[in-house]
Formats: structure tokens, sequence, C-alpha cells
């Protein structure tokens, strides 16, 4: 190893931290610069009168290969959602689920009526073909829209409207299945081989894991980049500091011109807080509205997951609207009421996160280490380089890293 050189990451998430540990790993120290208050990026938690409110419901897929890799999953206390989801439409329930891991989704799923027999079988198969594809196979199949593959795959309009679109847009965070084919079949491939699943401690937990394998003086939160040009970075306070390498685990078009990829879109969510005296579901499962002119998308009650002293429902609307605060709190109030005879409370809290996915074409597993690095000194890391999910964040951090470490110890030739 050549005598330390100085590595700066810029970016707390989660794809900031899994490159600070690879690169721990292999002996190097960093030193993490957040301009958030707190590390995790997107991945954060409130606690408000008691509650854990994550920031917009995400769940981590116990299945994800770099979240077996990089976390603890008995140390962050995992519950399971069941396999499947309750959807509602007039007043009207439906559970559908994989009765091959949870029986008790058997009846229920054959005699729903959210789909023909047809569209029963083909989700058997589409389950079974997508267990055996190669993770790379998924992402070397040409793309095209999620709409667009189910219809090919012969489902009918029925089993669209009903299920995938409401489940779909809940993880998409877009209600038109635009999103690419492959992140449906990498995403339908994990939830067949495995769990959603949300830490005891909320989302946070995730994070503040990774967290606690660097050293605190590695970490310089409320501190943000302004530019990086060379091995020089400038803190948005005017000071400059000499960084050897530096990865950059966050959106760079502002601190990097030119960038090959810049200007990204991205999906937002809504999600509602509300108190609600109805017991909840009395085991982790999602709740679907799937009446298509609903602005309600999916829902979990806190009880069955956390286990709360008083119930919170938190409900995700993705579709576009012009309510305010109060007009959406009453629009989704009214909906529950009639899909779904549930009567909301108070509103606890609404959160809008507008940077929530990256809208992607052409998206990848996770980047090649070598693909990672912009020049000499400058890495890239972070979701929006591949697909929006925690895993693609945790291994295009990892790459990063990887990259860094090889120019390190002379395993790429200088560009
Ligand atoms: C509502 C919602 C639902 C989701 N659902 C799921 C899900 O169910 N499953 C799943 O796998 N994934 C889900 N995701 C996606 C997942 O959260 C992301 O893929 C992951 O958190 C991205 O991590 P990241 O480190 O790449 O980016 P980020 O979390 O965005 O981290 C980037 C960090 O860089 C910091 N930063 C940026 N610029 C600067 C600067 N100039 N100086 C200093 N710091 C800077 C930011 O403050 C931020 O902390 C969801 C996300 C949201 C918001």
């Amino acid at each position: 190893m050549q005598n330390y050189p100085t590595i700066t990451i810029i970016g707390g998430g989660v794809s900031g931290l899994c490159a600070a540990i690879t690169l721990k790993k292999a002996g190097y120290k960093t030193t993490v610069y957040e301009s958030g208050a707190r590390l995790g990026g997107r991945v954060q938690t409130d606690v408000m009168e008691g509650q854990i409110l994550d920031h917009g419901f995400q769940v981590l897929l116990d299945s994800y290969p770099a979240a077996q890799e990089f976390l603890d999953f008995k140390a962050l206390d995992l519950v399971k959602f069941a396999p499947g989801a309750i959807i509602f439409n007039n007043g009207k329930s439906t559970k559908v689920g994989d009765p091959t891991r949870d029986v008790s989704f058997l009846f229920a799923t054959a005699f729903s009526n959210i789909g023909s027999i047809k569209d029963k079988l083909k989700m058997f198969t589409l389950s079974r073909k997508l267990k055996q594809k190669k993770l790379n196979d998924i992402f070397e199949t040409k793309e095209t829209t999620t709409l667009d593959y189910l219809q090919k795959a012969g489902f009918s309009d029925q089993i669209i409207q009903n299920f995938f679109k409401p489940f779909y847009s809940g993880i998409f965070l877009e209600n038109e299945l635009q999103t690419s084919s492959r992140m449906f079949e990498f995403v339908f491939k994990m939830f067949s081989q495995g769990s959603a699943t949300l830490p005891a401690a909320g989302i946070q937990a995730i994070p503040e894991q990774l967290a606690s394998h660097l050293e605190t003086n590695q970490i310089k939160l409320n501190t943000t980049v302004s530019r990086v040009v060379g091995n020089q970075i400038t803190l948005a306070d005017g000071s400059v500091l000499e960084s050897d390498y530096t990865i950059i685990a966050g959106q760079a078009d502002r601190l990097v011109p030119n960038l090959p990829i810049s200007n990204i879109k991205w999906h937002e969510v809504t999600v509602l807080y509300f108190k609600t005296t109805h017991k909840g579901f009395g085991k982790p499962i999602i709740g679907l509205i799937s009446h298509p002119k609903s602005l309600s998308n999916n829902f979990h009650f806190s009880q069955d997951v956390f286990s709360d002293h008083e119930n919170v429902i938190s409900i995700s609307v993705v579709k576009e609207h012009d309510y305010n605060e109060n007009e959406l709190a009453s629009r989704v109030r009214m909906e529950f009421k009639e899909h779904a005879h549930i009567d909301l409370g108070d509103l606890i809290k609404s959160q809008t996160i507008k940077k929530a996915l990256p809208s992607l074409k052409n998206i990848n597993y996770c980047m090649d280490s070598t693909e990672t690095r912009l020049t000499e000194n400058v890495y890239l890391a972070g979701d929006h380089l591949s697909n929006g999910s925690l895993n693609a964040a945790m291994l295009n951090g990892k790459a990063a890293a990887q990259a860094v470490i090889d120019k390190i110890e002379g395993k790429v030739m200088v560009g």
C-alpha cells in the first residue's frame, strides 16, 4: 500500500456508507461529507409522539444480494411482510398472495376476483421462471415498459388494473407501469425469493448499522460540498480541501460539470400518516386501493409492524394531483371510507419526497468498478447510476470504492 492517500466520500446515504465500509475493510481511511444533519440520505425515520414514521414506505428485500453482504439482518431485528396484499375497492376486499410461501393465501387467492384462473397460473409460472433467471440475464434482456411486458405475457387488463398497477405503483412510484421491464423482473424475482422486511426500529436502522462500522471522526455532517475539481474539493463555506481520491455518492451534476449522466428526472411520492382506531390486519401486510380514480395507493398499519402504542396508518399517494395538504387528507379520508370502510383519525404528518426514485431508462444491475471512474481522482456512486434500489446503492458504493482501491494499488493503468 502507498502511504495513506486522502479519500473523500461525498454523500452519507447508503451508497456512500457502503463505499466507506469497503475502503475501511481494505485498510483505507475515508472522510464522509454529508450535507444533511444525519446519515442515511433517502433512508430516514422520524419518531413523533412515540410513533415510528419512515420517510416514505420503503422496504428492504432480504433477498437483495448486497443487503446480505453488508447488513446483519439479525441485529436489525427484521419484521417480515406477508408475501401478498389485501386489495380494497368499493367496500370489498380481496386477499392475494403466494400460497407456496404462506398457505393462508391459498383459498383467498384461488377464489379472489382480481383476475382469471389463467392470470393466477401465469403469476405462478412467472414466479418460477424468474426465480431461475440469473440476475445478469435479467439485466441483459431487451427492455420494454412493465405494462407492455405484462400485456405481452398475456396477463388480463383485469389483473393489471386490480393488482399489478397498485402493487408496482407503490414500488416504482409511478402509476402507469412505465418503469423498465428489467426492474419489474428484478423486483418480482426478489419478492419471490425472499420477503419484504422492515427493521423493528424503522428503516433508518439500516444506515445506522452501516455507519456503526465507521469511526465517528470519519463523518462530517451538515457539510455540503459545492465543487469538485481534480484533487480539490470546495465546501459550501468556501474552504478548500485536498483529496487524492473522491467518490461522489449522490447526484454529481451540481458538483462536476459535463457529466455523462446528468439532469436525472425523479419520481415523487406523498405519504400521509393518520391516527386510526382500526385494529390493523393482525400481521404485516401491504394494503392496496385498486380503484382507478383513487389517489390513495398502498398502505400499512404501524401496529402490525412496529407494535406502537397507538395505531397509525401510513398511506402513499403516487398519482399527480393539485391538492394542498388539507385537501389531499380529506380526499384520502373519503377514499378510505368508501373503498376500505376504514375511518382515518387525525393527520399526524404528511410528507412529499420529490426525489424519491430516479426515473431511468436503460437500467443496469450495478456499475462495474471501472465504469465508476469519472477522472483519475473522481469516482461516482449512488443508486441513480443503475436502478432505484438499496441493492444498487450498496453495490455502486462498493464498486466505486473498489475502483479507488485498484487505482491506489496500481491494478489499473493511469488514464
Ligand atoms: C419513498 C421511497 C421509497 C423507496 N422504496 C424502496 C424500496 O422499497 N426498496 C428499495 O430497495 N429502495 C427503495 N427506495 C430507494 C432507496 O431509498 C435508494 O435507492 C437509496 O437510499 C439510495 O441511496 P444513495 O446513497 O444512492 O442516495 P441518497 O440516499 O440520495 O444519498 C445521497 C446523499 O448524498 C448527500 N449529498 C448530496 N449532495 C451532497 C453534497 N453536495 N455535499 C454533501 N452531501 C451531499 C445527500 O444529502 C444524501 O444524504 C425508496 C426511496 C424512497 C425515497
